[in-house]
């Protein structure tokens, strides 16, 4: 068996490993790089082997940086299946159109710059269309359901409790050439333990090798009880004041925790009813799918969508659709909670709501998730006090707090945990989807810990033969 780290090795976005094994190839992921734009554009153009020659796609969760690419793959001759679990599925139905219609508009804004400077226009990699259609290949899987994808080869989802329908993957390998026969287990991204919406990271056995997630090696999270009482303080400040909290939230998974956390607190009576909005497209699809797949869910969030009629509908909650709805919340009278997408300010309705709002003192900005440098969400979080919003300049008065605790990723001391619990000899770890520095704090406290097996950081384009 040969594994080739095509992505999220040094970083962590592209997450793409090739599994070679049986004369069948098997990759573990397709996802987008994101980072700044020319890099991005050349990681995200080619493929380093021929989309023709795979057999089929696993997929560990819906995120971006985790499928991104697969409508290009399907165009470039990729016809296999594409195995994941039910909601990632569901939730990939919204997400990669919604993901190609960011790229199309991309490169539609700079074939306009490109003309102005007489250079040739650009083509997108893929269309929306190809998203729609790469949707055809899926071949879903729940969890703890084994299935065989390829001569000498069992797959099995487990949940990662990271976003809903997460996974980590099994590959039960049959080795035909050194009559080995293996555990390979690929962590996706893990989620932390305690969640309020999904279940804890499901243990594995016997296994003698592992692609280990290393995003926040070396970093600890805020205490979750801690940023309650933070929240609620935010909440009641801006009710005192009658002004606005506007909130950047990713609108998978972010915003539904966010929800739930909010339904929570209304139901003990720890603010009293604010007007909430939630508004972006997605986010209000997403929830949907929450709300498709109770099943999944960590059990007492599913039976409080039962008992509590729905906590993602509490009192006061307004989803919004169109988008005269949404200008319309320029003139909501009195405190109110606006939640929209993007997470980092780059695109979406969240920018109109910065620009009307961030010139107001009384006005606080809340940031709940990862912003990547340059990003407008960035430098609000780093204290500019000018910043460009659709092309004006405002000054920035409105406070800025930032919540972090939201994270959908296991910190340090969790990734460790995640790890004693993985049985087996585990006699070779890689570690990837981490910044290196990252990745070499987790090696270093996995070393310690683990001092029977391997563990190595992978590169980019590293082969390794098991
Ligand atoms: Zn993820
Ligand atoms: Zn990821």
């Amino acid at each position: 068996m040969k594994i080739t780290f095509c992505g999220a090795a040094g970083t962590t976005t592209g997450s793409k490993h090739l599994i070679e094994v049986n004369q069948t190839r098997i990759l573990l992921d397709c996802g987008l790089y994101q980072g700044r734009r020319a890099e991005a554009m050349e990681r995200n153009s080619d493929f380093p082997f021929d989309p023709e020659k795979i057999d089929c796609v696993v997929l560990s969760h819906a995120h971006i940086d985790h499928t991104g690419n697969l409508p290009h793959l399907c165009k470039r001759g990729f016809d296999g299946n594409i195995y994941a679990t039910p909601a990632t599925r569901d939730l990939c139905s919204i997400m990669l159109p919604d993901a190609a219609h960011i790229h199309e508009s991309d490169i539609a804004w700079l074939n306009r710059h490109r003309k102005r400077d007489d250079l040739p226009e650009l083509t997108p990699n893929y269309r929306r269309v190809d998203a729609e259609n790469c949707l055809k290949q899926f071949v879903t899987l729940s969890y703890q359901r084994p299935m065989v994808i390829a001569p000498g080869v069992r797959l099995t989802f487990i949940d990662a409790g990271h976003v809903l329908g997460s996974a980590q993957v099994i590959l039960d390998i049959d080795d035909q050439a050194t009559q080995k026969q293996s555990r390979l287990l690929f962590s996706g991204d893990i989620g932390r333990p305690g969640n309020d919406i999904l279940n804890d990271p499901a243990p594995c056995d016997k296994v003698d090798y592992v692609i280990m997630e290393s995003t926040y090696g070396g970093r600890k999270h805020e205490l979750a009880t801690d940023s309650t009482e933070h929240l609620v303080k935010i909440i009641r400040e801006i009710q005192q004041r009658r002004a606005r909290l506007i909130i950047p939230a990713f609108a998978v998974e972010r915003t539904q925790q966010l929800l739930f956390t909010l339904d929570k607190l209304h139901h003990e009576n720890r603010f009293s009813s604010v007007a909430t909005f939630v508004d972006s497209p997605l986010a209000v699809k997403a929830t949907e799918i929450f709300r498709l797949h109770v099943d999944d869910l960590r059990p007492t969030a599913a039976q409080a969508l039962f008992m509590r009629n729905d906590p993602f509908g509490f009192d006061g909650l307004k989803l919004i659709r169109t988008v005269d709805e949404s200008k319309g919340l320029n003139f909501v009278k009195g405190p109110a909670i606006i939640i929209s997408a993007s997470g980092m300010a780059e695109s979406g309705r969240i920018l109109h709501h910065l620009r009307n709002n961030v010139g107001n003192s009384n006005n606080i900005l809340l940031f709940v998730g990862y912003c990547a440098e340059n990003t407008l969400g960035w430098k609000l979080r780093n204290g500019f006090t000018h910043v460009n919003i659709l092309g004006d300049e405002f000054e920035v008065k409105a406070e800025i707090e930032t919540l972090d605790s939201f994270s959908g990723h296991a910190d340090h001391d969790e990734l460790l945990d995640w790890f004693s619990r993985v049985g087996g000899e585990k006699k070779r770890v890689f570690l990837v989807h981490g910044e290196p520095e990252r990745s070499d704090k987790l090696r270093d406290a996995l070393a310690e810990q683990h001092t029977t097996g391997h563990i190595e950081v992978a590169q980019l384009m590293q082969t390794v033969e098991l």
